[in-house]
C-alpha cells in the first residue's frame, strides 16, 4: 500500500505545524520522518492515521492524503487499515500480554470477528514473530520496556494493517535496547514489507533503519532520500548539520560569485592530518586534544590562522602512525568539503581544491 501526501498545511491556531508538505512513500518500504523536535513529524504522522486532519483550503488538491492512489482524506482513522505505535507504550495496564495482542480482533463486529480459536492462533503467531511466544500469560508490568514495545508492535500488526505508523516507538528506551530495536524492526520489516513510517529525531535510527529517510525542518521537508544520498549528498545547511558532525569553517570563495566569506562544511572523517606540510594550500592546525576508542581516534584540532575548531576522525593505524601529542603543530588537507552558496550546493572529491577553499588567501 504505497502512501501518498498532497501539500498539506496544518495550523495550530497562529503556528504552523506543517507548510505545504508533500510527500509519496511506495509501497513495502520502511521510510524514516526524521526531524529535530517541533519539526512536524507526529503531526504528519497523525494526518496520514486519520488521527489529525489538514487545513481545508480552496484547492481541492491540497491537503489529501492517498493510500494506493485512493483519496482518504476523510476516512476516520479506523477505517484506514492503519496500525499505529508511540512512544509511551499505551498497553491496557489489567489485560495480558496476549489479550492486549488479541485486542483488535476481539472488539470487532461478530460478522468479522475471527473465532476464539483464530483469535488465539494469531496472537501465539505474532507473539513468536516479535520473539515473546512464552510471555503471553504475563502483565505489561511483568515485562522491561523494549519487550513492552515488541507486545504494541505485535497488537498493531494483529489486524493485519497495510501501514504501519510508528512515532518514536524506542523514545523512551536505553541506547543499547535502542539499538538492538532497532536490527530487530529492520529484520521483522523485511519478512513482513508492511509500508512503514518511522517517526524519529535520532540520525543514526534513522540511517540505520531505513529504505529512505525523509529529513523535516520547521514544518517542510528538506530531502527526501536513500540513507547514503542525504548521509553524502546534503541538499541544505540544515540537512549536513543534522546528519552527523561536521565542522563548519569560513571559506574563501571570491570567484565562486558568491559572498567572499561562506561556510564551508567538511566531515570529521574528511579532515587528513599530516605531520608536515604537502601542499601549499594545506591548513596549519594545533592539537588540543587525542581521544581513542575502538577503530577510531579523534582529533581536537584548532587551525591557527583563525582559531576555528576542527574535529578529525582517524583511524587508529594511522592515529598510531601520527603519534600526535597535544600542543603539537600539524598540517591538514581535506578529502571532501561542501558549500551551499546562493541556495545550491557546490562540493569537490579534489583534495587540493578542497583545501585550497579554506586557505586564507585563496581564491578560485
Ligand atoms: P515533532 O513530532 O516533530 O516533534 P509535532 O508534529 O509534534 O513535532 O509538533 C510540531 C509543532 O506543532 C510543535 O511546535 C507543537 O508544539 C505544535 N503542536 C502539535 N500539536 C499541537 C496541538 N494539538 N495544539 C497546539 N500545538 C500543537
Ligand atoms: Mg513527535
Amino acid at each position: 500500500m504505497s502512501i501518498e501526501v498532497r501539500n498539506v498545511w496544518k495550523h495550530f491556531g497562529e503556528f504552523t505545524a506543517l507548510a505545504g508538505v508533500s510527500l509519496k512513500v511506495e509501497t513495502g518500504r520502511l521510510t524514516a520522518l526524521l526531524g529535530p523536535s517541533g519539526s512536524g513529524k507526529t503531526t504528519l504522522l497523525r494526518i496520514i492515521a486519520g488521527l489529525e486532519f489538514a487545513d481545508a483550503s480552496n484547492d481541492p488538491e491540497w491537503g489529501r492524503v492517498l493510500f494506493h492512489g485512493e483519496d482518504v482524506s476523510g476516512v476516520p482513522a479506523g477505517k484506514r487499515g492503519v496500525g499505529f505505535v508511540f512512544q509511551h507504550y499505551a498497553l491496557f495496564k489489567h489485560m495480558t500480554v496476549a489479550e492486549n495482542v488479541a485486542f483488535g480482533l476481539s472488539v470487532r463486529g461478530r460478522s468479522t470477528r475471527p473465532s476464539k480459536k483464530e483469535i488465539a492462533d494469531r496472537v501465539a503467531e505474532l507473539l513468536d514473530l516479535v520473539q515473546l511466544g512464552k510471555f503471553g500469560g504475563r502483565l505489561p508490568h511483568q515485562l522491561s520496556g523494549g519487550q513492552r514495545q515488541r507486545v504494541a508492535l505485535a497488537r498493531a500488526l494483529a489486524v493485519q494493517p497495510k501501514v504501519l505508523l510508528l512515532d518514536e516507538p524506542f523514545g523512551a528506551l536505553d541506547a543499547q535496547v535502542r539499538k538492538d530495536l532497532r536490527r530487530w524492526l529492520r529484520s521483522l520489516h523485511e519478512k513482513l514489507h508492511v509500508t512503514t513510517v518511522f517517526v524519529t529525531h535520532d540520525q543514526e535510527e534513522a540511517l540505520e533503519l531505513a529504505d529512505e529517510v525523509v529529513v523535516m525542518n520547521q514544518a517542510k521537508i528538506e530531502q527526501v532520500g536513500e540513507p547514503q544520498t542525504v548521509y553524502d549528498r546534503p541538499a541544505s545547511p540544515f540537512v549536513i548539520e543534522f546528519l552527523g558532525n561536521v565542522n563548519r569553517l569560513t571559506a574563501g570563495l571570491a570567484k565562486l560569485n558568491v559572498p567572499a566569506r561562506d561556510v564551508l562544511y567538511v566531515r570529521p572523517h574528511d579532515v587528513d592530518i599530516r605531520r608536515t606540510r604537502t601542499g601549499e594550500h594545506d591548513l596549519q592546525v594545533r592539537v588540543l586534544h587525542v581521544f581513542s576508542a575502538g577503530n577510531y581516534g579523534r582529533v581536537t584540532l584548532q587551525r591557527v590562522t583563525t582559531g576555528e575548531p576542527l574535529e578529525a576522525e582517524v583511524p587508529r593505524d594511522r592515529l598510531r602512525e601520527l603519534s600526535l601529542q597535544q600542543g603539537d603543530e600539524a598540517f591538514v588537507v581535506f578529502r571532501h568539503v561542501r558549500l551551499f552558496p546562493k541556495g545550491e550546493f557546490f562540493e569537490t572529491d579534489v583534495p587540493e581544491q578542497a583545501t585550497a577553499l579554506a586557505a586564507d588567501s585563496y581564491s578560485i
